[in-house]
């Protein structure tokens, strides 16, 4: 059960609305499924490298045999969205 990040990922660890409340809606995210079909994961941050770094590390576990080729990359950063 190392798969933290898939099915964790998209539940809400901060139910509590104390995120929502001190930091606003997290302006970057992503789903790792828009890159890497069939993953169920999904990524908040406030930075566009800290969402980066999230799904590299994602990536590196989730998905340790997906090689992170230039093409990959420009795939994730065109996958990113930003929240109004
Ligand atoms: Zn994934």
């Amino acid at each position: 059960m190392n798969q933290h990040c898939g099915a964790a990922a998209v539940q809400p660890h901060c139910n509590r609305g104390e995120t929502a409340v001190k930091g606003g809606p997290v302006p970057y995210a992503i789903r790792c499924g828009d890159v890497m079909p069939g993953c169920a994961a999904e990524f908040h941050a406030d930075e566009e490298s800290d969402l980066l770094d999230h799904i590299v590390r994602h990536a590196a576990e989730a998905h340790a045999d997906v090689e992170l080729t230039p093409a990959i990359r420009s795939a994730v950063q065109e996958a990113i969205r930003t929240v109004g």
